[in-house]
Order: C-alpha cells, then sequence, then structure tokens
C-alpha cells in the first residue's frame, strides 16, 4: 500500500484515498477478486488504475463506451501513464503498434471493447503478456435485466477460465441487488470481495418545483442566470421539439446553447459532444440519450424540464452533474401536464399487465419524490435502500422548507368541479368555471349555471393548477386514457368529496419565488473572493489555452478544484505546485511553469492577506465608484477589465466573466488608453488598415475638436462600435 500511495500522489496529484478506494485497491494489489458498487463520481476508475500501476505488467480494461476510452487514455498519458486503447476507430497499423506494446510489456493499461477482448485473436496475444488484472468497467451491462444489456458481456466469464491466476476486478454504479448478484454469477465473481458505498452524491443540491411549459423556461433560465451564468449544463426536456424550441430559445436570450437528440445527424451529434466536452460554458438541450458515456466532470448542473420517467432515471440524469465532488446542482420543473402525458404513455405502451403495474409505480414513487415536503435526499436514499439518519440541509425542501396548508376545502371544491362538469374537460376549462369566467364555451354549456360557477373565485388561477396538479399526483385525478387532457376521478376522490378524509397540500406560491437560503456563489469557488474569482477566470482561460494545444478537454489538463486551489495558495515554485490538488509529477512538468507565470502577478495578494489591498483584483462591482480609486487613478472596475486583457482574455471573454455588454468594456479600455496604460491597436482588434480608415475619418469629421463620435459612426454605417471609436480617440488625445 506504501506503493500505491506513493503513485496517487506522484502520478494523480491526490493526497488520501476515498472511502472503500484503499480497501478495493489493496484487494486487487495482493491478487484477490472485486466487485465495487460507487456512485458516479465516487472514484472507480483509480480502483484499477492504481493497481494496475503497482502490479507488476499490463492492465486490461474493458469498457463498452467506446467514446469515453480516447479521453480516458488522453487523460492517462497527461498523467504520464503508459495506456492506450484497442477499437474500431484504430486502422491496422495502429492496431499491431499497440499489440507489439503489450506483448513487450510497454503498457501500463490497455483499453479494449468486450467484443474484441473475447475474440481468440486477442485472448491468445493477453496470453503472450504479462497481465496485471483484469477490470470489469460497467459491469453491469452483463444483467439482461438492465437497460444497458450487452450479450459480449456474458463472455467475459472466460476470463476466469483462461486466467484464474490474475485477479478481477468488476466496477458498476448501479445499485439495486438483483443487478449486483447477477454480476457475480454471470462473471464467475460469487467469490469476490464486495465493496458497497454510499449513493449519496452530497455535492449535488435538488430542487424540484411547479411549473409548465412557458413558465418552467422563464425559472430556468432564473436558475441559470443566478446559479451558472458562466458554466457548462445539461437541460434534459422529453421531445425532440421541446429540445429544439428550448435551444433556440436559450440562444436568443444570449445564453450558448445547443439542441441534441437522436434525430440528428450522426455528425452533428458528434460535434454537439465534442464541443461540450472542449468547452467551459456551454448549456446542452437534450432528450436523455445525451450524457450516456460522457465522462465530463465538471458539468455544474442538470435541469429537467419534465418528468424522467422514474426515480432511476432521474438518478442517472442528475448524476452527471459534479463528478468531481464540487458543487453543482440537480434542478427540475414539472407541471400537471407531465403527470397526465407519463400516466397516458403507461397505458398507451402495450406491455404486459404486469409491465404497466411496474411503471405506474415507478413513476408514482417519482411524483412521489417531486411533491414530498421534506427531505428529498433522504427520500432518494431510501429508494435505495439506504437509510440516512438526519435531514441533508443541501435540498431545496432543507433550505426552504415548503408550507403546507389544510387543502380539504380546495380540494373539494375542485374534484366536485371536475364531477359537476361531467368530467369531460382539461384543467384549464374547470378552473374557469370555478373562477367564474363568462367564457362563450362555458355559457353554451350551461355550465355558469351551476352551483360550483365562481365558488372558487377568491383564489388565482395559479392556485386553481397547484391544486388540480397536486390532486393528480396524489391519485384522486386521473388523465382520460385517450389522451386529451381531460380529467377524470378516481375511486380515492370520493371519501374526500364526502368530507371523509383531508387533504393536507404544499401551499402554492404566488408570484415568484423568493431566491432559496444559503445560495453559493455562481461559480465553483465558493469562496465569495471578488478576488479569487477573476483570478480563477485568468487561470481557466490559461487552462483553455493549454487545452487547445494539447487537444484535449480542459478538464483532462487539471479540474476546477486545482484552479480553485491554485487561485488561493498562489504558489511560486515548483515544488510548491506539489501541494496542489491534482497535480501530479508530469503535469508539473508539462504545465507548472506555465501557471506559475499566470500567477506571478498576483503573489503577494494571497487571500489570507486581506489586508494588503492590491488595486486590481478586488470585487469591484459592488462598490460605489468615487472612492473606488487604485494607485494608477483608474477606477477598480476598469482595472479589473485591464487586469483580464493583460491576461489575455479577449474583449467577449471579459464582457462574459464580469456580466457586463462588450461596449462597457471597451469604454474601460479608453480610459485605460487615455491614461497612457495600453495601446488602442492593441486591444481593439482591427487591422491596419481599418485604424488607418478611422483616424483618416476622425480628420475629416473634426472629431478631435469636437469629441463627437456619432458622425463618424454614422459615416461608417456603424462598421465599427462607438466602443472601439472610443478606444481609437483616446488614443489621440
Ligand atoms: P467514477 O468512474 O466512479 O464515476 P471517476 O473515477 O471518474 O469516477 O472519479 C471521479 C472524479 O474524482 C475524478 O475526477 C477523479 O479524478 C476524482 N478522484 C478520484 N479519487 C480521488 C481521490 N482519492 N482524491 C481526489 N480526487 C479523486
Ligand atoms: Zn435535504
Amino acid at each position: 500500500m506504501d506503493k500505491a500511495h506513493e503513485v496517487l500522489e506522484r502520478v494523480f496529484g491526490y493526497k488520501s484515498f476515498r472511502l472503500h478506494q484503499a480497501a478495493i485497491i489493496e484487494t486487487v494489489i495482493n491478487g484477490g477478486d472485486a466487485l465495487a458498487l460507487m456512485p458516479t463520481g465516487g472514484g472507480k476508475s483509480l480502483c484499477y488504475q492504481i493497481p494496475s500501476l503497482v502490479r507488476e505488467g499490463t492492465g486490461i480494461v474493458v469498457s463498452p463506451l467506446i467514446a469515453l476510452l480516447q479521453d480516458q487514455v488522453d487523460a492517462l498519458k497527461e498523467a504520464g501513464v503508459r495506456a492506450a486503447f484497442l477499437n474500431s476507430t484504430l486502422d491496422r497499423r495502429e492496431q499491431e503498434a499497440v499489440e507489439w506494446e503489450l506483448v513487450g510489456g510497454k503498457l501500463d493499461l490497455l483499453y479494449v471493447a468486450p467484443e474484441r477482448l473475447v475474440q481468440e485473436r486477442m485472448l491468445g496475444l493477453l496470453g503472450r503478456a504479462k497481465i496485471a488484472l483484469f477490470a470489469i468497467d460497467e459491469a453491469h451491462c452483463v444483467s439482461q435485466w438492465g437497460h444497458d444489456f450487452r450479450p459480449e458481456y456474458r463472455q467475459l466469464r472466460i476470463l476466469a477460465e483462461r486466467f484464474p491466476n490474475i485477479p478481477r476486478i468488476a466496477l458498476t454504479a448501479t445499485a439495486d441487488e438483483r443487478t449486483r448478484e447477477e454480476i457475480a454469477t454471470e462473471l464467475s465473481l460469487e467469490g469476490a470481495h464486495r465493496f458497497v458505498a454510499s449513493f449519496d452524491r452530497p455535492n449535488i443540491r435538488y430542487t424540484i418545483s411547479e411549473a409548465g411549459g412557458s413558465s418552467a423556461r422563464d425559472k430556468l433560465w432564473q436558475f441559470i442566470t443566478s446559479e451558472h451564468p458562466s458554466d457548462s449544463g445539461i437541460v434534459y426536456c422529453l421531445s425532440r421539439k421541446a429540445v429544439e424550441e428550448t435551444a433556440a430559445w436559450l440562444t436568443g436570450k444570449g445564453k450558448r446553447a445547443l439542441a441534441y437528440h437522436a434525430g440528428l445527424p450522426a455528425d452533428v451529434r458528434r460535434t454537439v459532444q465534442q464541443r461540450f466536452l472542449a468547452e467551459d460554458n456551454l448549456v446542452i438541450v437534450a432528450t436523455i440519450a445525451f450524457g450516456m458515456g460522457i465522462d465530463k466532470p465538471d458539468v455544474r448542473f442538470v435541469g429537467h424540464l419534465n418528468l424522467p420517467k422514474s426515480i432511476e432515471a432521474y438518478y442517472q440524469e442528475t448524476g452527471r452533474a459534479g463528478r468531481d465532488g464540487e458543487a453543482a446542482d440537480a434542478w427540475m420543473a414539472y407541471g400537471l401536464a407531465d403527470l397526465i402525458q407519463l400516466r397516458q404513455w403507461i397505458v398507451q405502451s402495450d406491455g404486459s399487465e404486469e409491465f404497466k403495474k411496474v411503471q405506474r409505480q415507478k413513476l408514482d414513487a417519482l411524483i412521489g419524490l417531486g411533491e414530498m415536503v421534506n427531505c428529498r435526499r433522504q427520500a432518494l436514499l431510501a429508494y435505495f435502500g439506504e437509510i440516512k439518519h438526519e435531514p441533508c440541509g443541501n435540498c431545496d425542501n432543507c433550505l426552504n422548507p415548503p408550507v403546507t396548508i389544510d387543502g380539504t376545502e380546495l380540494a373539494r371544491k375542485a374534484l366536485s368541479a371536475v364531477y359537476r362538469t361531467g368530467q369531460r374537460f382539461g384543467v384549464g376549462y374547470v378552473s374557469d368555471v370555478l373562477l367564474g369566467k363568462a367564457e362563450e364555451r362555458i355559457i353554451r354549456n350551461s355550465h355558469d349555471q351551476l352551483a360550483v360557477f365562481g365558488i372558487g373565485k377568491d383564489q388565482d388561477q395559479n392556485t386553481w393548477r397547484g391544486v388540480f396538479r397536486q390532486l393528480t399526483a396524489a391519485g384522486h385525478l386521473t388523465g382520460d386514457t385517450e389522451g386529451h387532457g381531460t380529467l377524470l376521478l378516481t375511486d380515492l376522490a370520493r371519501p374526500l368529496l364526502r368530507g371523509e378524509t383531508a387533504f393536507r397540500m404544499r401551499a402554492v406560491v404566488k408570484g415568484s419565488p423568493k431566491p432559496a437560503k444559503g445560495r453559493r456563489q455562481p461559480v465553483v469557488l465558493g469562496t465569495g473572493e471578488g478576488a479569487d474569482q477573476s483570478l480563477f477566470a485568468i487561470l481557466r482561460v490559461v487552462r483553455s489555452r493549454l487545452s487547445q494545444d494539447a487537444k484535449v478537454p480542459p478538464y483532462v489538463i487539471c479540474h476546477d478544484r486545482t484552479l480553485v486551489e491554485l487561485a488561493q495558495k498562489r504558489p511560486g515554485t515548483l515544488s510548491e505546485l506539489q501541494n496542489i490538488i491534482g497535480l501530479g509529477a508530469s503535469k508539473i512538468s508539462k504545465y507548472g511553469q506555465t501557471f506559475l507565470d499566470a500567477l506571478a502577478p498576483h503573489r503577494g495578494d494571497a487571500k489570507s492577506d486581506q489586508t494588503k489591498i492590491s488595486a486590481p483584483l478586488k470585487d469591484v462591482e459592488t462598490r460605489p465608484e468615487p472612492e473606488a480609486k487604485a494607485a494608477n487613478g483608474l477606477s477598480k472596475t476598469v482595472n479589473a477589465s485591464l487586469e483580464l486583457r493583460a491576461a489575455g482574455l479577449s474583449i467577449d471573454e471579459i464582457a462574459e466573466r464580469r456580466g457586463f455588454a462588450a461596449s462597457t468594456i471597451l469604454g474601460h479600455f479608453a480610459e485605460g488608453i487615455e491614461a497612457g496604460h495600453l495601446e488602442a491597436r492593441e486591444c481593439v482588434g482591427l487591422e491596419e488598415h481599418e485604424i488607418d480608415e478611422i483616424l483618416a475619418a476622425f480628420e475629416g469629421h473634426g472629431t478631435l475638436e469636437s469629441g463627437k463620435l456619432g458622425p463618424v459612426h454614422s459615416a461608417f454605417d456603424g462598421r465599427y462600435s462607438y466602443g472601439v471609436l472610443k478606444c481609437l480617440l483616446a488614443e489621440l488625445s
């Protein structure tokens, strides 16, 4: 194990093992078999990577996710590990080169697709190589009951027969008992040590709210802008149409967003995936297919604009957030239409009665999760058989306990209105009757003559929607089988109508809800320091450059946590970098100096040293301008923009990071130019001949004397923005 710790630090740059990692690694290093169940992001990879490095020979990793292989191998190579993969994307020569390395003992890790591994040719090759271990990733693929069943996985038992003395480790994030047993039997791992980690993902904050259609979108927008203005995330919708509309809507609001669904051509889908991996600030709006096999650790939020199909699906989809362990959000909004539609699908599906019953139960469990008023995490874990004794403090219900009221009276009015109108109408119509609206259709049906007409006038439309949704969720109402959205009473409704039972419900919030307590800083940092935020932004740009040069995603260079630590500790030497999480020897030698150079101007301004004021990087937005002058005579907000520019950010990047318009940033530049701190040519991003053209126009219009930019602006038909003109004029003054 000493060796394992040494590898953990030197290669991966981590200080300590997570729960279960040490025990699993020890088992495998000592030649034992293991079955490891850990949630997504739990750290499964190290469980076989470290033993492969410690034991003699090559670790063979079976993985079904081809897209992921490239990624994992790139990440390992970055860390200085001799890793390779074999799959169908390689041509013959490349394959032979890898095979040669394997047999020659030149590989620490080799990733192989399952169908290839069981080919006789491959087995023969393995027989000639020295093998450290076999790791079977995503081992639940062996289960024919699961949704990821792959028949090739069943053939992997051959490994036990052909290589009885080589340790095998199976890993999965699928929790349930039946799958676990199937893995053990199908892979001949009955004797393996079992390790079951908690399925809690404490860094994910669960938030579920009610809203359908366009109001759900508005809520999503509010959520993204307040919590994740410059983060990557995934938003799931049920239909392709909703995916495309939502992506277009977000784009229209100025957010970088792309649509992804199975109906798009393969090359478009590939591009979307690649961009998602490579970019820092991109929202993917997708049907559930997106995310499978995408191992991006810094997805900061997963949103749902509809209910998923089950708690398992919800857990899996939300689990794609925050794999790196940093704060992340699982956010969902759903409405009455979702409930009705999903129930509808079950009824209409051509599965057996038994199948439908199971599906109904699963949906009800999910609805229960949505409507509950207690800790959501407790309920989620309980569903997977895990007891958590204390409320979590990191879900919406814990942070902002909902108010419940006695809704019996409201419920009875709502149910009688459904009954009196003949169970032939949807929520809109019935609400209108309750509200006493003299709509044409209502009058034609003589429903304005009913006793229920107008008995709900004291409430608003929104409240009635909430009542109908909660009654539907609780099973008192259901949709019609044809899917017209007609509300029908169920047997449960009768005692409530007769006044024999009571109905407690969540108070329906009027207007927009107040923001939850205990909100975090939008950025992953959580330190709340303006200083660290801009430095973090600078480091993010540095990382993004390194990643472009190395042709790998930014998180392969290092994780956000590493940047946070760099921004906080601001190391000054290569040896100090060893104390930064995630920087092992190989990365320090490759990128260490670049990070040190980026940090150099900010040293001596470390966070602990609060008394020392270095003007440019402090929080500037919140303070009034007059006293916010720095030593160079410019305001702090101007300095903050200049600082980011000096770090190499483009105008658009600075505008995005600081939440200002590009014209404002150009205005800051103009002040800097006027004060002689930079030159216009360096920052307006124009060609020399364009600058000449503008200067000539200034002369022609007497701009220097008048100081008025309007005439020149219109002379060019607005081709050059006021900001750009201002910068050039500043240089002349
Ligand atoms: P899984 O495969 O279980 O979803 P990964 O193996 O991808 O999870 O690990 C999730 C993240 O946690 C990775 O970014 C990994 O680098 C990080 N990680 C794993 N083990 C440790 C550890 N002991 N200390 C710090 N970070 C770790
Ligand atoms: Zn909670």
